[in-house]
């Protein structure tokens, strides 16, 4: 083992955080972690994995739930393309696989929603197979490291970056090995103010060198954010019922329930629209942020019209409905009172 291997190992073996799904090399478990923690942090994470762990202790469990369940579930964790492709690889595992992970790193990447970074965790993980795994941290500490200044999301970045990852990678213990990098990235080598005055590996550190540590990893600029702006609807056709509909278009939240929604092109045309409402109620504006869109949101009560088609539901049950994050945070704030005490 080189120094750098092994001082990472070892820094490890004294930091590490104690994480459940460290302690199974089990490949349901292992992969319903990973998917849970894409673009999740893990103290929040923790919950959901509980909660789907319990839930669904086989993965024949998690196939044959209804969809319905699975998102509400993960409700709160945004991002629920990843909730569905979750259901249909548990489906997949039991009909193409009879349930059984498949243990080979290829294998692993024909199942849906598994990317080259989730096959190799799962790959070293449970069958400690050589794959590095590349996520965000590891990213960073290979670029310090060697203070390779090519964009991480470009395609050479992430050729340089593979070669850099699978060569330091410690062939007899890889699973070890990838999670120590991981949470080396996680806790020493921090995006904003790493731990470089008491780091094991500062001396072979090349950013450290240089003092260019603060610069990398180096990212090429993000995707230009989409501002959308929403009015949604809240509809009463008999008191103690409100009209839901549910998305169906491949759109953000496909599959989530919603109040009937109104969008416009720009902010003006949806003031112009809030102007000439007779509305009984009117919320504050609630900005949500995806990763590539920005949501202004406003919530209004009017009359049921002959046109309205959605589905009426009764409001006690409305917990019962997938629903995006942006509505909860309208119904936490304004209760299911708002729906009795105005006349909606
Ligand atoms: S010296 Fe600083 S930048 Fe280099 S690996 Fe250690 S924590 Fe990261």
């Amino acid at each position: 083992m080189s120094p750098i291997q092994a001082e990472i190992i070892a820094w490890y073996l004294a930091n590490k955080r104690s994480l459940p799904w460290r302690e199974t090399q089990n490949p349901y478990f292992i992969w319903l972690s990973e998917i849970i923690l894409q673009q999740t942090r893990v103290d929040q994470g923790m919950a959901y994995y509980h909660k789907f762990v319990d839930a669904f202790p086989t993965v024949f469990d998690l196939a044959k739930a209804d969809e319905q369940l699975v998102l509400n579930l993960w409700q709160g964790l945004g991002y629920y393309s990843r909730a569905r492709n979750l259901h249909a690889t548990a489906k997949q595992v039991v009909h193409e696989f009879q349930g059984v992970f498949p243990s080979s790193y290829e294998g692993l990447l024909r199942l849906k929603g598994v990317g080259p970074y989730t096959a190799a965790a799962i790959a070293s993980f449970s069958f400690d197979l050589p794959h590095a795994v590349l996520d965000g941290n590891v990213f960073r500490v290979l670029s310090r490291l060697y203070n390779w200044p090519t964009p991480i999301n470009s395609t050479q970045g992430k050729k340089d970056f593979e070669k850099m990852a699978q060569e330091l990678l410690v062939q007899e213990n890889p699973g070890l090995f990838n999670q120590a990098m991981m949470e080396f990235g996680a806790l020493q080598c921090k995006p904003a103010q790493p731990n470089c005055h008491d780091c094991p590996i500062q001396v072979h550190c090349e950013a450290f060198g240089a003092q260019t540590v603060d610069a990398l990893p180096v990212k090429l600029k993000k995707q230009i954010v989409r501002k959308r702006y929403f009015v949604f609807e809240l509809i009463q056709s008999t008191p103690g019922t409100i009209l839901m509909e549910k998305r169906h278009a491949k759109d953000i939240w496909q599959h989530l329930y919603q109040f009937p929604l109104r969008e416009f092109d720009d902010a003006e045309s949806k003031q112009v629209y809030l102007s000439n409402l007779n509305a009984s109620f009117l919320s504050k504006e609630y900005k949500h942020i995806l990763s590539h869109q920005h949501l202004y949101c406003h919530f209004v009560g009017r009359d049921m019209q002959s046109s309205d088609s959605a589905e009426p539901i009764s409001i006690l049950e409305l917990d019962q409905y997938p629903i995006p994050r942006v509505i909860e945070r309208f119904l936490e704030d304004y209760g299911l009172d708002i729906f009795e005490s105005k006349a909606i």
